[in-house]
């Protein structure tokens, strides 16, 4: 797909359910004056909310379709259409300032659309008087304005705000689409599956995991833990080292107890995300249902050891030796 991101829904990947969603309200013309993108970081909801912004403003809309070519559309490819607003979080925190001033733009009309679309990201991230304020505005929105707001799935929202918006919900892509799309992103061909998988179906996180170290030394880790040659007796020398190496991850190191969840877990239900990253997968150690079991409480005992601010060597290398 030369052009992608695309302007068109069906041109996104993934999203099957978001997209029946969304065409069916644009196809009824019943359109809810505020939706909520939940799912995951880095899935695409921000591309979903633009494309449905063109498609809403499109002057030659085919049923949830922008053209792509129309003046509004050309706009939209450039983000630089001034009836689209996206707000985001800045240093985390998405102010009650920021949503007061929100309330003021959307008493005038669109300059030049038939509605004005703004994305708020991460709404997860209002403190409770920016969300009160931000409520008023979903009860009485100004005509001719659209909401769009994106909430990260796993975080908590506001029940009073969740229940005044249409809930699209979105997931991880399928390893095979976030390779693809990871592709098209200029990632090596060889790389982009095992990325995929350890992003868990989310094209953004992979890109930001691409640019950590994390992914080379999961190899090292894994490739040693699964080596029927390395034993635990002889060779404690070469754990030691890894866990060192581990510790110094420092505050990647959730993240990275998370990429080693994803592999016990793909062992357990025969996903493999061995053999996407490590040759050989064929003549590894194999372990059966209890033992991996054990292996996923060692990962949150660590996790729970490093929440308590324990030693981050001795977290390593304890759970290194219980991996094996
Ligand atoms: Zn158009």
């Amino acid at each position: 797909m030369s052009d992608y991101p695309s302007l068109s829904l069906s041109g996104l990947y993934g999203h099957d359910k978001a997209k029946r969603l969304l065409n069916r309200s644009l196809a009824a013309g019943r359109i809810p004056h505020a939706f909520l993108f939940r799912g995951p970081d880095g899935v695409g909801k921000k591309l979903f909310a633009k494309g449905l912004a063109a498609a809403l403003n499109c002057r030659d809309r085919r049923g949830a379709e922008a053209c792509g070519l129309c003046p509004s559309c050309r706009k939209f490819k450039s983000m630089n259409h001034p009836d689209f607003l996206v707000i985001s979080p800045e240093k985390g925190v998405i102010k009650i300032d920021r949503i007061r001033q929100l309330g003021q733009e959307l008493t005038y009309p669109p300059y030049e659309s038939k509605i004005r679309v703004v994305v708020l990201e991460d709404v997860q991230a209002m403190r409770r008087e920016a969300a009160n304020s931000l409520l008023k505005t979903l009860e009485e929105p100004p005509d001719n304005n659209m909401l769009i707001l994106t909430a990260e799935s796993s975080k908590e929202v506001l029940a009073t705000i969740v229940s005044r918006c249409q809930v699209v919900p979105f997931a991880g892509l399928s390893t095979a689409d976030t390779s693809a799309i990871l592709i098209a992103r200029g990632v090596a061909p060889d790389a982009a599956p095992l990325l995929a998988r350890l992003a868990e179906g989310s094209p953004g996180r992979a890109l930001l995991l691409q640019h950590t170290e994390m992914v080379a030394l999961w190899k090292e880790v894994v490739g040693v833990l699964t080596d029927p040659a390395v034993d635990s007796d002889r060779d404690v020398g070469i754990i030691l080292r890894l866990a060192e190496a581990v510790a110094g991850l420092k505050e990647d190191l959730p993240a990275f107890f998370g990429l080693l969840r994803i592999w016990v877990r793909d062992l357990l239900f025969g996903e493999d995300s061995v053999h996407l990253g490590l040759p050989d997968a064929h003549r590894r150690k194999s372990w059966n249902s209890a033992q991996l079991f054990a292996k996923l409480q060692a990962i949150s005992r660590a996790e729970s050891e490093l929440a308590r601010n324990c030693n981050k060597n001795l977290v390593c290398e304890v759970l290194l030796f219980s991996l094996q």
